[in-house]
Formats: C-alpha cells, sequence, structure tokens
C-alpha cells in the first residue's frame, strides 16, 4: 500500500495494523513527509479548530531515587539539585495562571521526601494549588502505588502522567532500570480506575525499532489515554547514555503527526524541551495541539530533556509563546474551554 493510500485509510477511521503504522513512521522522502503532516494538520483543524492549549512546567524538585539510564536527574548523576517550598510552587503557578496558562504540571523527580507518608508532601502542593489558584493541574510524581491514586484524584488532581517511554520490555529493563515494567505501564490503568485523566509519552532515538515505536503508539492508544506525547531522546551529561548518537528531531515529528491520525481528539503536546522555542512551529505543523513546558524565566527552574535552553532568555515564558502562536494564526483557549474539554473528557471516559 502506497503512503498515500496508507494516510487515507487513517482518515477514514478504519484501523491500522502494526506494520502500517510503521510504514508511516518509516516516511523519508520530502513529499511523503510533507503530505503526512498536513493530514495530521487537517485532522486536528477538523477536531480542534485553530484552538491549540497551553501548559505551565513547574519541575519542583530535581531530586530522583531513581537511576534511568537516560536521564539527568538520575540518582547517581552527582549534580547540584533543588526542592522549591509549596509556597514556592504556589507563587509560581499564580503567576503561570495570571498570564494564561491553561494547566499547571507539577512535576518532580522520585523525590524521597515528596514521597514520603503516602506522597504527603506532593499532595500537599496539589491541594494548595487547587484551592488557591483554582486552575487545571497535572501530577507528575513518578510511579506511585495503586492506593494513591484517589488521593490524588481528591486532592484536585486532573491529570495523571506516566511516561512508559518504551512499550519494548527488554529495552525498558535497559533504561528505566530497577524498575518494574508492569507497574509503571498500570499507573496509566490505576488512575483512570480512580478517575484521572491520563498522559503516557515514548522517548524517540532511545534505540528502539520502527516496529517498537509502532508498538509503543498503538498501546498508549490502547490503555485509553488522553494525551501522548513523543520527544527525541537528548544525551546527557554524566549518564551511561551521554555518547549515543542523537536522533534527528524529524522522528519526534513524524511520530506526532502519526499520534494524530490514530487518535484525532486525543491532546498532543508540541514540548519545547527538545528544541526550545525554535521547534514551536514544526510540531504544531506535524499536528501538535498543546505547548508544553512553558517555564517561567529566572525563577531558577529546570527543564528535563534541555535543561537550561530558552529558559532565563524568556523564550520558554508564555508571554513569549504566545506571540508566537498569535503570527502563526493560532488561538489559545481560555481555561473556561480548556475546562470544557477536560469535562468531555472525562465524560467519555466513563463511558468507555
Ligand atoms: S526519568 Fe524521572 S524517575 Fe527516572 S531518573 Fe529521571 S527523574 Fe528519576
Amino acid at each position: 500500500m502506497s503512503v498515500t493510500e496508507t494516510i487515507d485509510k487513517a482518515r477514514r477511521n478504519i484501523e491500522l495494523s502494526r506494520s502500517e503504522v510503521a510504514e508511516l513512521l518509516s516516511v523519508k522522502k520530502k513529499d511523503e513527509i510533507s503530505e503526512l503532516f498536513s493530514a495530521a494538520s487537517s485532522v486536528r483543524d477538523k477536531v480542534f479548530g485553530k484552538k491549540v492549549f497551553i501548559y505551565g512546567f513547574v519541575y519542583f524538585s530535581t531530586h530522583c531515587r531513581n537511576n534511568c539510564a537516560f536521564c539527568y536527574y538520575r540518582r547517581t548523576n552527582k549534580l547540584p539539585r533543588y526542592r522549591k517550598t509549596k509556597d514556592e510552587v504556589l507563587t509560581l503557578s499564580v503567576s503561570l495562571k495570571d498570564a494564561g496558562i491553561n494547566l499547571v504540571d507539577l512535576t518532580m523527580g522520585e523525590d524521597p521526601f515528596m514521597c514520603a507518608d503516602e506522597h504527603n508532601e506532593f499532595l500537599e502542593i496539589v491541594r494548595t494549588v487547587k484551592e488557591e489558584v483554582n486552575i487545571s493541574i497535572m501530577a507528575s510524581p513518578g510511579a506511585v502505588p495503586k492506593e494513591s491514586f484517589v488521593k490524588f484524584k481528591d486532592a484536585g488532581t486532573d491529570w495523571f502522567a506516566c511516561y512508559q517511554e518504551t512499550y519494548n520490555r527488554k529495552l525498558f529493563s535497559e533504561l528505566r532500570l530497577e524498575q518494574d515494567f508492569d507497574f509503571r505501564m498500570n499507573q496509566k490503568i490505576w488512575a483512570r480506575e480512580a478517575g484521572l485523566l491520563t498522559e503516557d509519552g515514548i522517548m524517540v532515538g532511545l534505540g528502539e525499532t520502527l516496529e517498537d515505536r509502532a508498538d509503543s503508539i498503538l498501546q498508549m492508544g490502547a490503555l485509553g489515554c488522553e494525551q501522548v506525547r513523543a520527544m527525541t531522546f537528548v544525551p546527557q551529561k554524566g549518564t551511561p547514555m551521554e555518547n549515543t548518537k542523537p536522533t534527528k528531531p524529524i522522528d519526534e515529528l513524524i511520530s506526532i503527526a502519526v499520534m494524530r491520525l490514530l487518535y484525532p481528539d486525543k491532546l498532543i503536546p508540541a514540548s519545547l524541551d527538545v528544541e526550545g522555542i525554535a521547534g514551536l512551529k514544526t510540531r504544531l505543523d506535524a499536528g501538535a495541539n498543546v505547548i508544553t513546558s512553558i517555564v517561567p524565566p529566572h525563577e531558577d527552574l529546570a527543564g528535563v530533556a534541555q535543561h537550561e535552553l530558552d529558559i532565563d532568555n524568556g523564550h520558554r515564558s508564555v508571554q513569549h509563546v504566545m506571540n508566537l502562536l498569535d503570527g502563526m494564526g493560532k488561538k489559545v483557549a481560555s481555561n473556561t474551554e480548556y475546562e470544557s474539554l477536560l469535562r468531555e473528557l472525562k465524560r467519555k471516559q466513563v463511558k468507555r
């Protein structure tokens, strides 16, 4: 089947096989890539119009008990680390909301201090931000026990994010060292059972094959995650993967486009964490509809893949991103519109 025929099949909502998904992920010719991106953008526009959503990223603790092979903040990497206080997180969240973001993503490494007493500190931060800022919240605390999800929901969490990075079990064991594949995969299932929306994600360029990537994309869909992401692996100093040859971001863009064709109504991020602001337009052109990793400048906050890129020059600030989106003919959704979308997603989740 030609690429055009496979795209057409996806657009007619006919389920694609694993090999068809892998075939789309393998496109190399310029005209085929353009055709894929243009189809993905048009599928997105049909569902969401010109509207995009913007998320503020508050990476409030870079301490972590885990030792993922790809991660700058892995336990054994000797680095200066920080942990923000509840009041600092609150102040940041207020300023992000005032600047017009739709959601605050409260992220940490698996910080033993925050994980203690059944994540009491983390839950207290969520509760305080929800009560005092009244904004949608994504919690990204790492992997948590099954019984904790109800507490996250009760504290005011809307979304639970937990990235598998790959659904190839062997590769997972080489990347997320000493971690359990099923426990991590079940995070998405348990979160949904507790009534939370879920985000999953893959990393592109970690040594996976195209078939692995296709499997991961299909698996994230099968889990019912309402938000799915793909991010390019960026080799990190001081890690075992420091010298891995980096993949070009085009593979991430193609993954975004394929996810959009398969999942027209899912939220798909354009992360500023890989190429900074320079990569915003290409990701939107590939079919993304959420801008993530917006980080306020001069607050000593880090990104994940690029812990400094474009942060202190303000290029990842809300205002700068909004100005750019304006120039691209995009419209940032109001919080009322975003909350109404979340209600709709939660209604659909209950029906499934
Ligand atoms: S990816 Fe997350 S869990 Fe793994 S070492 Fe980094 S911060 Fe810790």
